[in-house]
């Protein structure tokens, strides 16, 4: 099946690939199996030698590959730039850190010797959105090389160059043929792959329709997976916030990448004493914000990825304003291709799509409570559970009101980001398991137990 790529911000179609076929999966297949015994077998130091290598060919060719990021997916350039020196650093910080993350760690026991060792586990398949889409296969990509594993890569379908443009750093890079290897493929040869003995586990970043779909595959089959899935972050602002501070950050958290990130902020949770002085500030400064052409450095909010998801952010807007929210800003789709204009809705309550689904796109719901007990239960009142900030000049308060928001991170007076010193990863809907830092690591090996007595 042929496939046609629209750039967002043209609404031109100017690429067009076929999926590959069964026999080409199977080739793809047979290099990774082949490629594991060497590939684990290598001392870590040189593992880590070639991923440095990687990090070093990924700055390069950074031009390139944003230039790459913004034709497929709209990314402004600026942040496709850092997006690139973003999976760089990683190269540099896991070749740094394996050896530490991955020693033998001795246990107390009776014997005469207890330990765990860590071992790869042979080949993750990755499933991978578009939205961030070097960085999200980085964050797989590079701790599973150093553990030693083998990588198999299928991209969201509109990212098709993505996919190889990264594949050409790996092998630019000097790493040997089959360790990682992209496949050109549908959902449904995407299940026959997972099903395949010769796949050892799954991760997949993306909607918790695909989670649902690739976790009940993997679970067939036995096979360990992670998931990364959508988010609707509370950003929860006390009455004591500093605004100067708290509202460049709540633009940047929701805006950025044209709103279209697991964990941008989502839901504004304002207590009741700032709330007006907030709202004002908040829409004062989103209103400048102008959609436009990726590549020129005067945009400062990316179009939309595709039409679909245009019209479906829409759809949830519209439902929300019928159910007696308050469009402060924007709220109607832009002339463009895929452009949606900075938009903010007030007054968002219980059973409207914006209180209880993910928007995502540029949208931010203000949700207005209270007191810091009725910001705690409306931030825990939602089915996601990724991520949460809380803003305040009280660092205690804001660590007390961290600790009972259920998320997977809960950042005080910060925006949430992944870091690849901490581990990411979410609970409920959010999905399970956790990438980046020791914990990422250590997913996809087997965490094996010697007793020696
Ligand atoms: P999807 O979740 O559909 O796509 C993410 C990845 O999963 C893609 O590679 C996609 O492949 C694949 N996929 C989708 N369905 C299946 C399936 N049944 N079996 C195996 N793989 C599958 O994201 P969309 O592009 O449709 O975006 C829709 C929504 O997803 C967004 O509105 C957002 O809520 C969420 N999302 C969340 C992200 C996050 O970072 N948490 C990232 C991207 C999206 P293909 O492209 O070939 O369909």
């Amino acid at each position: 099946m042929t496939v046609e790529i629209t750039n967002p911000w043209t609404g031109q179609v100017d690429y067009r690939y076929d999926y590959i076929d069964a026999a080409a999966v199977e080739v793809i297949l047979a290099r990774s199996q082949t490629a594991f015994p060497a590939w684990s077998a290598l001392p870590l130091a040189e593992r880590g030698a070639f991923v440095v290598k990687v990090g070093a060919q990924l700055r390069e060719h950074r031009e390139r590959i944003a230039g790459i990021m913004s034709a497929e997916m709209g990314k402004l350039r600026r942040e496709a730039l850092a997006e690139v020196e973003k999976c760089a650093g990683a190269c540099d910080y896991y070749a740094a850190h394996a050896a530490d993350y991955l020693a033998d760690q001795p246990i107390k026991t009776e014997a005469v010797r207890s330990y765990v060792t860590y071992e790869p586990l042979g080949c993750v398949f990755a499933v991978m959105p578009w939205n961030f889409p070097i960085w999200q296969v980085f964050r797989f990509l590079v701790p599973g090389l150093m553990a030693g594993n083998v990588a198999l890569l299928k991209h969201a379908t509109n990212v098709p160059r993505c996919a190889d443009v990264i594949a050409e750093m790996v092998q630019r890079a000097g790493i040997p043929e089959g360790v990682l290897g992209v496949l050109h493929i549908d959902n449904a040869m995407a299940a026959k792959v997972i099903a395949d003995p010769r796949v050892h586990a799954v991760t997949l970043t993306g909607s918790d329709k695909a989670g649902r779909s690739v976790a009940s595959t993997a679970g067939q089959n036995l096979k360990k997976c992670v998931l990364e899935l959508g988010g609707s972050d509370p950003f929860v602002v006390l009455d004591d916030a500093d605004l100067d501070k708290t509202v460049p950050m709540a633009v940047s958290s929701r805006f950025g990448n044209a709103g279209q990130t697991c964990i941008a902020a989502k839901r504004f949770i304002v207590t009741e004493k700032i709330a007006d002085a907030f709202v004002q500030r908040f829409v004062e400064a989103s209103r400048k914000l102008q959609v436009g052409d990726p590549n020129d450095a005067a945009t400062t909010l990316a179009p939309m990825v595709r039409a679909d998801l245009r019209d479906e952010l829409h759809g949830q807007v519209s439902k929300s304003i019928a159910a007696g929210a308050k469009p402060l800003l924007g709220c109607a789709p832009g002339q463009g291709a895929s452009h949606y204009p900075a938009s903010i809705l007030d007054f968002v309550q219980p059973g409207m799509p914006a209180y209880s689904e993910e928007l995502f796109g540029p949208v931010a719901s203000i949700l207005r409570v209270r007191d810091d007990a009725e910001a705690v239960r409306v931030a825990n009142d939602t089915s996601f559970g990724l991520g949460a900030s809380v803003w305040t000049t009280d660092k205690a308060r804001g660590e007390a009101v961290a600790r009972q928001l259920r998320a997977g991170a809960c950042f005080v007076n910060a925006i949430v980001r992944s870091d690849v010193r901490l581990p990411f990863g979410g609970t409920k809907a959010s999905g399970f398991g956790r990438e980046l830092a020791e914990h990422g690591i250590h997913e996809f090996m087997n965490i094996k137990t010697v007793y020696v007595d």
